[in-house]
């Protein structure tokens, strides 16, 4: 593993934008949409080779900034590459294009007080404009904290974006592993270190009774206000608002003393790997599992956290998790219930424990150092403990 970054988005709402700066974004994008179209044309996927064929012209077209420029060129390669991957599944015939106002701008080209907030966009030769940027308590965390480094800027019509940047400690070396099946209500799981294993269950701080409460909410404000489809749209959202910021609130309290306790115990965090693509035939329960936003953010608290920590992440496959006995490697392709029963050797387990166990398991065949560190197979210690 290499240096990790960890980075951190703050939004600042922007109410007036001055006209320089609109005219800008306007720009910015149509030098990204001129990029795109000549670097479809020359069949080109490198940043130097986009800026050896477009680079002069378009700064000899376009009176802005000149470091602008490679920023747009980024973008158009970004946007390009997205477009041949869908094309090459035959998903996607039309040349791309960047709909939106946008501005990218890589931390030489803008200047930022980091006390005050005042920010400062160049917009050609001398020419720039000036912001205030409402910093809040919580921005104002970050940003006296010199170990946070400045990354981009991103400008869009209403919202500005400072990205900070912090070189996270290299991950330790793994003495022990903890690793958990994620759902709906808790973490499911064991520690394993040695030859020890213990089976643990961490639950979500009541989440899912969250969500049903704000389910419920949402489903009697649309009948309420059947009648008013604009009212009803946005009551909606700010209900939504509200349930992902009280499940995020309480996802933090756990992911926090989670990442805290594998630190003290030098042990990497193993987690299924949700953002696995193009794994097919997936089963309903695997998508499911894919989709949702609470497991999703889940996985992001934790994984910035431990970077930040210095805690290693091992990621496994999620296919079959829930469905193979551990001692066996038998599956079961019929529904697994509360219970997970292997047919073949009578194995016998709570089904999210099961989960963990084949999880670690995975984790142990393509983790040396992580194999060195948990010596025995997890599955007969943790029948006796
Ligand atoms: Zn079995």
């Amino acid at each position: 593993m290499g240096t990790m970054h960890v980075v951190r988005s703050l939004a600042f709402p922007v109410e007036r934008m001055p006209a320089p700066l609109l005219g800008l974004l306007g720009e910015f994008r149509l030098i990204v949409n001129k990029s795109i179209r000549i670097a479809l044309r020359g069949d080109i996927r490198s940043r130097f080779r986009l800026s050896k064929a477009a680079y002069a012209g378009l700064s000899a077209e376009h009176d802005v900034h000149k470091k602008y420029i490679p920023s747009a060129f980024e973008i158009a390669l970004a946007v390009l590459k997205a477009y041949r991957r869908r094309a090459r599944r035959g998903k996607e015939t039309n040349v791309p294009y960047l709909r939106r106002l946008l501005l990218k701008a890589e931390n030489q080209s803008y200047w930022v007080d980091r006390e005050t907030g005042r920010l400062r966009i160049p917009i050609r030769g001398t020419e720039a404009v000036q912001l205030h940027l409402p910093l809040s308590d919580w921005h104002r965390s970050f940003l006296s904290d010199p170990s946070w480094g400045l990354g981009s800027l991103t400008v869009v019509p209403g919202k500005i974006i400072l990205v900070l940047r912090k070189e996270s400690p290299k991950a330790c070396e793994p003495a022990s592993a903890i690793a958990l099946d994620t759902n709906e209500d808790s973490l499911d799981g064991l520690i394993a270190s040695g030859r020890e294993a213990r089976l643990i269950t961490i639950p979500l701080g009541r989440v899912r009774q969250v969500q049903a409460t704000h389910f419920r909410r949402r489903r009697c404000l649309a009948r309420k206000k059947a009648q008013d489809r604009g009212v009803a749209r946005r009551l909606l959202e700010r209900e939504g608002r509200r349930e992902r910021n009280r499940v995020r609130q309480r996802l933090h309290r756990v992911t926090k003393s989670l990442v805290a306790s594998a630190k003290d115990r030098r042990a990497a965090i193993v987690l299924e790997n949700l953002t696995l693509h193009g794994a097919g035939g997936r089963s309903r329960r695997l998508n499911r599992r894919l989709s949702s936003w609470p497991r999703r953010e889940i996985h992001r608290q934790i994984e910035y956290k431990a970077a930040l920590a210095g805690v290693p992440i091992i990621k496994v496959n999620p296919a079959w998790t829930s469905k193979t006995c551990p001692v066996c490697g038998a599956r079961r392709r019929d529904r697994v219930g509360k219970v997970f029963v292997c047919l073949m050797c009578d194995w016998e387990m709570d089904r999210q424990i099961n989960a963990g166990l084949n999880i670690l398991k995975s984790a142990l065949a393509s983790n040396e150092a992580l194999a060195r560190a948990v010596r025995s197979s997890p599955v007969p210690s943790a029948m006796m403990w």
